[in-house]
């Protein structure tokens, strides 16, 4: 039997900001155990949290640049459960009037664009961790450094028919809150979390399967990996004649297979009631305004201008949009070259190879925009060829170095662009290398390749190799037309 894929994703988000969302301890990462907490964060009996500002004007970011509507009235509520790291035994959470309702995201999958419904956004804390020490000592602790650090918590519709469709939504997702600047998007740490809604259905049945919730998946290939996990063995299941039971599933990444975790809980089973410490959040059309003055460009529509502008291809588009900070880069150095083909290329082929391999991002590249725009001028002009570039960008690279004429003198690069000098070399060649120019003349063309290469080589690559070819060709076209039998006609 066919069966049709229907994945709905939960999103968390912890938000950069620099205090908690109700006391105003450090959310710094990585401090000493329960360095970061006081009477609010720790549950103490008496404790009143205060909402932190810029917790709700980051929400409301976010709710603008994925097309929510922004409630001018939201709630917070207490989500009722006990487990250790959650000290006062509630979560505070949004449950029925959230601050952002009814957006959507476009994600482009194989080529084809298309909407997914994002059902709402709210505001919550998060919270502590239990620490279980690997020697088994038979004692756990906690940690409550986390607790009631801010999330958005985003849930999207179920919308998305296939494993590339979620991931495709998460990456969109996470260059979002990215370019916001409002989520550090990272999934080891688990600053950027989703929990995946997996069923699934047969072909034109209109009533969704019985779901599973995956949980643990702390990278996009996981994610994929789970997905595809479950869909397979819910298909197992059905084709069977079984029946998939609602649970939450934890994904293990090292077995590649998904364990039950527990029978799925319902909203009712936390007794939601609104929290009667905290103020219902107003917020007036006037504040949305001014935090839609702040928006940035976002991810998709920079994409948009990149190809528009500049004429690259989808493809480099997205990878140089794939930071603020990287598009940054690519922007400051087109406006010294001018040619943004060729700073894309240099980009994509060499930055972000050396990059990748020294584990660095764009932050700390130790060559400049302007460094790189001075070196693909030097090209521009004819004074290096693309070859040696590559060479003297590797020594800016490893000597933060931005002084690209500067190495090409030292290191006597200068492009040799004399024809009687290269014309003197070509023929020294041909003459080292007589059985090779005879199997060209019977027609191995292959065989020119090889004796630019010999030019180049003896030239240290400093031969212009436009004029190399030109040279040979004509050198090779003298001698074979010196080579011919003489013309039997007329004789
Ligand atoms: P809960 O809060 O209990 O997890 P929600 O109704 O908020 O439940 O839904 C959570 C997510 O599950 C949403 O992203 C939603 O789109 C998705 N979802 C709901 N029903 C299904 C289904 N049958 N198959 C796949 N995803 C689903
Ligand atoms: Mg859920
Ligand atoms: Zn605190």
């Amino acid at each position: 039997m066919d069966f049709e894929v229907v994945i709905g994703l939960e999103v968390h988000a912890q938000l950069l900001t620099r205090t908690k969302i109700f006391c105003s301890c450090a959310t710094t990462f990585g401090n000493e155990p329960n360095a970061n907490t006081c009477p609010v964060c720790t549950g103490l009996p008496g404790a009143l949290p205060v909402l932190n500002r810029q917790v709700v004007e980051y929400a409301i970011k976010a709710g603008l640049a994925t097309n929510c509507r922004i409630a001018e009235k939201s709630v917070f509520a207490r989500k009722n459960y006990f487990y250790p790291d959650l000290p006062k035994g509630y979560q505070i959470s949004q449950y029925d009037l959230p601050i952002c309702e009814a957006g959507f995201l476009d994600i482009m999958v194989d080529g084809e664009q298309k909407r997914i419904g994002i059902t709402r956004i709210h505001m919550e804390e998060d919270a502590g961790k239990l620490v279980h020490p690997d020697d088994y000592s038979g004692v756990s602790y906690v940690d409550y450094n986390r607790a009631c650090v801010p999330l958005l918590e985003i849930v999207s519709e179920p919308d998305m028919r296939s494993s590339d469709e979620a991931v495709a939504y998460l990456k969109g997702m996470r260059d979002i809150l990215m370019y916001l600047e409002i989520c550090d998007g990272n999934m080891e740490e688990g600053s950027f979390r989703c929990d995946a809604n997996v069923s699934i259905r047969p072909f034109g049945q209109e009533e969704f399967g019985i779901r599973a919730e995956l949980k643990n998946m702390n990278s996009f290939r996981n994610v994929q990996r789970a997905i595809e996990y479950e869909i397979g063995r819910q298909r197992d299941i059905l084709e069977q004649g079984g029946q998939v039971v609602q649970e939450t599933r934890l994904w293990d990444a090292d077995k590649s297979i998904s364990v039950s975790m527990r029978g799925k809980e319902e909203a009712h089973d936390y007794r939601y009631f609104p929290d009667p410490d905290l103020l219902p959040v107003q917020v007036d059309q006037l504040w949305i305004a001014a935090v839609r003055e702040t928006l940035p460009e976002l991810p998709q529509d920079k994409r948009a201008r990149f190809m528009a502008e500049y004429e690259i291809p989808p493809h480099d588009a997205e990878v140089l949009t794939g930071s603020r900070l990287l598009a940054d880069y690519f922007e400051a150095t087109v406006a010294k070259v001018g040619n943004a083909k060729m700073v894309s290329n240099w980009m994509l082929s060499e930055l972000l190879r050396y990059l990748n391999d020294d584990k660095r991002t764009i932050e700390s590249c130790p060559v400049s925009p302007d460094g790189l725009a001075s070196l693909l001028k030097l090209i521009e002009a004819g004074t290096i060829s693309g070859k040696i570039a590559k060479k003297v960008f590797s020594t800016m690279y490893a000597g933060k170095n931005n002084d690209a004429a500067g190495i090409v003198k030292a290191q006597g690069l200068v492009q040799i662009d004399d024809s009687e000098a290269l014309g003197e070399i070509i023929k020294q060649v041909l003459a080292a290398h007589p059985e090779e120019v005879e199997k060209l003349q019977q027609g191995k063309a292959k065989i020119f390749g090889f004796l630019v290469g010999q030019v180049m080589r003896q030239t240290r690559g400093k031969a212009n190799p436009g004029l190399v070819n030109d040279l040979l060709g004509q050198e090779l076209a003298a001698k074979t037309a010196k080579n011919q039998p003489p013309s039997v006609s007329g004789s």
